[in-house]
């Protein structure tokens, strides 16, 4: 008997192993930003020689955004571009502004046209596409006063700068980078932190911009400390790329800095494995031992991460530095950047493949912005096939069809309180 139930267990562990052999093939081709620290290293070196600056200047963020690359010379020297792709960028540079931290750059394969990290951060020509709207969430009539958008009961964002270490091509405010670096003026930033404290149902507020670490210690921290100051304010979230962009951002002072106004939340923005680097691994470390839970959120983009291996290895790397999956967005149909827009399948095709697949702590919610502003609507693949009065029918990760009781609740109160049976 006991070996019939050992046997049994054997075959399911060997049909479970085989329900991931294609994912175990696959991630072979993914390789991490860890696994390619090597050719990332030896194009740091090529960049610094470039740029004139040394391994410390490197680890100086202010050097590294001090040396944003916007120039398209520069960035010829380090991508070998041709005359034609650069003049491209230019083009469309006039149209929508680009950045990249010399960092970021590091992480780009030259050799490789549709390289993640290019794609992400370098313009092409499919940007100047007409279609798309420069606002769909209609976030300005969202805006109840300074630089907030609210679209929740009991939340909100206040956005603090439109600066960036990086200009995501795909960025959903990119109608808010324009041409130049602007930081909310403290007047802006004054007016919403006082909506805040005249409207106590707000208790989870959300930095973010622009990217609010581009901020001076100094002024991210009056800002936090005054919202801190708000009695019904529970918690503080900043929404940030830092950690992927611009990783030497994290220093020592900012984190000694943040957690002083604990409880304080970060959401961070990584998109592919190769994201995942020993700097931005680092990053992510020193604010989780400054005791701050770190999230994901991933956008689903198009030639980027919208495959389910891909998606599964970057969840997979996220965890490893201690960061949780929190959200996979559906792009947006913004002005610019439609050529990343995928169907709701491919994303769906994804949580299909993660639920049971793998764990629980490795699956984010996949979220259509409702257009207008209404709203984070989550999407999922169809697990309840039907329901009942008497029971429901479920679908299972494996595609077993389960029927499964529906009894209606009973009143506790009542049960408890009825004669004693059964003593
Ligand atoms: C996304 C968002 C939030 C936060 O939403 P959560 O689902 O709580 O993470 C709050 N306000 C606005 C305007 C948002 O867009």
């Amino acid at each position: 008997m006991h070996n019939l139930k050992r046997e049994i267990s054997l075959q399911r562990a060997s049909e479970l192993r085989s329900r991931i052999d294609d994912y175990v093939s696959a991630r072979k081709s993914i390789p991490s930003g860890l696994e390619l620290q090597d050719a990332i290293n030896e194009r740091k070196e090529k960049i610094l020689k470039i740029l004139g600056g040394t391994n410390d200047d490197w680890k100086d963020y202010k050097w590294q955004f001090k040396n944003r690359i916007m120039n398209v010379s520069v960035l010829s020297k380090i991508l070998d571009l041709s005359d034609e792709e650069a003049e491209e960028i230019s083009k469309v540079g006039k149209k929508f502004r680009w950045a990249v931290s010399p960092y970021y750059a590091s992480l780009i394969d030259p050799q490789n046209m549709f390289d993640p990290i290019r794609l992400m951060s370098i313009p092409t020509h499919l940007e100047l596409e007409e279609s798309g709207e420069s606002d769909p969430m209609l976030e300005e009539f969202t805006n109840p006063a300074g630089s907030i958008t609210r679209r929740y009961p009991d939340r909100l964002i206040i956005n603090v700068t439109n600066v960036c270490a990086m200009y995501c091509r795909h960025c959903q405010r990119r109608r808010l980078i324009g041409q130049t670096d602007k930081a909310e003026s403290k007047d802006t930033i004054e007016e919403s932190i006082q909506y805040i404290r005249a409207n106590a149902e707000i208790r989870d507020v959300l930095i973010t911009g622009g990217d609010p670490l581009t901020l001076p210690d100094e002024t991210l921290e009056w800002i936090i400390k005054e919202i801190r100051s708000i009695p019904h304010v529970d918690y503080i979230r900043i929404g940030t790329r830092i950690p992927v962009t611009m990783p030497q951002r994290i220093t020592d002072d900012l984190c000694n800095m943040l957690k002083k106004y604990h409880p304080v939340y970060i959401n961070t923005h990584f998109n592919h494995p190769m994201e995942i680097t020993l700097e931005s691994k680092e990053a992510c470390e020193k604010l989780s031992n400054a005791g701050i839970p770190l999230g994901n959120q991933a956008v689903l983009l198009n030639g980027i991460n919208n495959d389910r291996h891909t998606m599964k290895a970057l969840n997979h790397e996220l965890l490893k530095c201690r960061v949780k999956p929190y959200y996979i967005f559906h792009a947006k149909h913004v002005t610019g950047t439609t050529h990343f827009n995928t169907s709701v399948d491919d994303g769906i095709e994804i949580m299909e493949y993660l639920r049971g697949y793998t764990s629980g702590m490795a699956i984010p919610s996949y979220i259509i912005n409702a257009p207008e502003g209404k709203g984070k609507t989550p999407i999922l693949p169809q697990y309840m096939i039907s329901r009942g009065k008497e029971y429901i029918v479920l679908r299972t990760w494996e595609g077993n069809i389960i029927k499964y009781p529906n009894s209606p609740t009973v009143d506790i109160k009542k049960l408890l309180k009825a004669p004693i049976r059964g003593m």
